[in-house]
């Protein structure tokens, strides 16, 4: 249910419409934008009486949510979401870059492919130290060691940490180094993971980036963010990484889902990145998928970076090197001005 308060609401009435909520052993979220006042009631809403809301002064109009993703959807916060990071803000008008190797392979590898990206002037850092692997015989990842040096290039570089949990026995170590917690494509669907991340990170709110399962829906995708967003943490960030189709996989890795930016968009208030490196597969697409995305009103690029691609033991394919960065980079800052001055 969504309470719209009238224009001229008092403070005094928006507490009162909050007191009954809370009366009703209900949960009142309050989203303020420029000249609206939103009040999202979450939980079982059968206990709250429609009349004695609607009769309290100030409250202009009540509604139920028609998404089940309710707590991620633009009815229930129509603001859009901004999400801090240390010192880097995503998300409402901010656009991020993030970049770094698909996984921490070593001390050395980890320290110089972290210099590249600081020096492309990214923002954030990503790697993974568990790695989930099609082929389980494939590197899987140096675990917490890879952490540390991901910790270790977070501190001399200044850029927070984005990597991924594989698994509930996997959240508390990561939480301890990163700054970002990353839920894979096939994680998405683990839907007591992405529930357990709610729960741990709901004091904390450690941001979450969540990955659009390959096969996914739209509804599906918002569907797991409301998971976390129910278990206690609604700073989620949505990434896209390509969707599987009925290409065999020879030209490109995935299909670009380019097209759904623009309607998570209008549906969510949360910001939308996109990862070319896991659509295209391989390295000399990149560009053009990471312009197309800022052309479509994304909030952030996820790119894989490594300062040796052709020996990297993953991902090597579709990692860029320095100079592919620094162009991929000046390119993207060049259309996003052109965009704002349009
Ligand atoms: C990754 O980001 O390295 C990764 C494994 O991506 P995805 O979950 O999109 O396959
Ligand atoms: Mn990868």
């Amino acid at each position: 249910m969504i309470i719209r308060m009238k224009k001229n609401a008092s403070e005094a009435d928006i507490a009162t419409v909050e007191k009954r909520i809370v009366q009703a052993g209900l949960k009142a979220s309050i989203s303020r934008g420029e000249s609206l006042v939103i009040i999202g009631v979450i939980g079982d809403i059968t206990r709250l009486e429609r009349d004695v809301i609607a009769e309290i002064s100030g409250v202009e109009e009540i509604t139920r949510v028609s998404r089940p993703y309710k707590l991620v959807s633009r009815e229930f916060n129509p603001t859009d979401k901004q999400i801090k990071i240390r010192n880097v803000i995503v998300g409402k008008g901010n656009f991020t870059f993030i970049a770094g190797p698909c996984a921490v392979e070593s001390r050395d590898q980890m320290l110089a492919t972290a210099r590249i990206v600081k020096k492309a002037q990214c923002q954030l850092l990503r790697g993974g130290a568990y790695k989930p692997r099609t082929n389980p015989y494939s590197f899987q990842g140096l675990g917490e060691e890879g952490l540390q040096y991901l910790k270790e290039a977070s501190v001399e570089t200044g850029l927070p940490i984005v990597t991924e949990v594989t698994g509930a026995d996997k959240i508390e170590p990561v939480m301890k180094y990163a700054d970002v917690i990353q839920i894979g494509t096939r994680n998405m669907r683990s839907y007591d993971l992405l529930q357990q991340i709610g729960e741990h990170t709901s004091e904390t709110q450690m941001p979450v980036l969540l990955k659009r399962g390959d096969n996914a829906t739209i509804e599906e995708f918002l569907s797991a963010a409301e998971y976390i967003a129910k278990a206690g943490n609604e700073n989620i960030i949505l990434c896209l990484r390509g969707i599987r189709t009925f290409e065999s996989g020879s030209f490109i890795r995935n299909t670009a889902d380019i097209g759904i930016i623009p309607v998570l968009k209008k549906e969510t208030g949360l910001p939308v990145i996109f990862d070319p490196s896991h659509a295209a597969g391989k390295r000399d697409i990149i560009p053009s998928y990471s312009l197309a995305a800022v052309a479509a009103g994304a909030d952030g690029l996820i790119i894989e970076t490594h300062y040796s691609p052709q020996t990297a033991r993953c991902d090597g394919e579709q990692s860029l090197s320095e100079n592919e960065l620094n162009e991929t980079v000046s390119s993207c800052r060049h259309m996003l001005k052109f965009l704002r001055q349009s």
